[in-house]
């Protein structure tokens, strides 16, 4: 896992202060962050993320630069909208500093700046999916299908330049993508003839085809299984506890709410991407196969 002699893992480069590199890394992180902010609030009403510019979704008033820094400007303004006061979400803050820490730990931990990159970027897409799904039930196309198209094109450049960084090879990529998309549906269509409504929805079997092309089948699978364990027991000891007694409160019948599964997909994600092979290689000495 060692780079070239001499270069410790997640060093500045040489010649670099080291507070600048880590500041420009965050700095990087928080703008993207800031980006991903957009994305997640323009996606789901289907319009563009790059026109018009951003304003204020309450008054409409345009947003200048100076109150569009990341992080530092919600704090300046105390989270309210210099037009009309009414507080600006805390989802912009968290998301940013969110991914400007996600950035700084990818760069802090992987091997090689290649791996560093693909880490962040992967990373950053599965945030935006959770966020997105969480707030608004739905995985926008734009995560998915930059994500499997970033993923596919930077495994052939990993393989090309001798640097896997845990990720898929192509081949792999190519397997896993076909079976994260199709354990995702068939665990979909199993749910939908238990519970006799739509499980799943397809946002779930794009965002498992992305996750597929970079960890490869095994992981993939083991992605599903970890994300649906977690959600299945939050889903029964919080969610259906908590609608059934609102909707006692309010007199209504009882009806099981949504799942946005992509919440416990996404962390599942990033936690087997990190310890998934470990894992694996732990169950199967266990059950005596290796
Ligand atoms: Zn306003």
């Amino acid at each position: 896992m060692s780079a070239a002699a001499g270069v410790v893992i997640g060093a500045a480069p040489v010649g670099i202060p080291p507070w600048m590199w880590w500041g420009t890394v965050a700095l990087w992180g928080a703008l993207i962050g800031s980006f991903l902010n957009v994305c997640i609030s323009r996606w789901p009403m289907e319009l563009s993320v790059v026109a018009p510019r951003s304003r204020c979704p309450r008054c409409q008033r345009p947003i200048a630069w100076y109150e569009n820094v990341p992080i530092a400007s919600w704090i300046v303004l105390r989270g309210r909208c210099r037009g009309c006061r009414l507080p600006i979400s805390v989802q912009y803050p968290a998301v940013e500093l969110a991914i400007a820490l996600v950035w700084v730990a990818a760069f802090a931990t992987s091997p090689s700046p290649l791996t560093a990159l693909r880490v962040a970027v992967f990373v950053t897409i599965l945030v935006g999916v959770a966020v997105t799904d969480a707030l608004y039930y739905l995985i926008p196309d734009g995560f998915t299908v930059f994500g499997l198209c970033w993923i596919f094109v930077l495994s052939v450049v990993g393989v090309l330049l001798g640097d896997r960084g845990g990720f898929a090879v192509p081949y792999d990529a190519l397997i896993g993508a076909c079976v994260g998309a199709g354990a995702i549906s068939i665990i979909g269509w199993i749910g939908e003839v238990i519970l006799k409504k739509e499980a799943m929805g397809f946002g779930d079997v794009t965002l498992m085809a992305v996750v597929g092309a970079a960890l490869g089948p095994p992981r993939t699978l083991l992605t599903i299984f970890v994300g649906a364990t977690v959600g299945a027991v939050v889903f029964m000891l919080v969610v259906i506890p908590a609608s059934w007694i609102r909707s006692r409160r309010a007199g209504v019948p009882f009806e099981a709410p949504l799942v946005p599964f992509g919440v416990f997909l996404a962390p599942a994600a990033v936690v087997t991407f990190l310890w998934g092979n470990r894992l694996i290689t732990w169950y199967l000495a266990r059950i005596g196969l290796t």
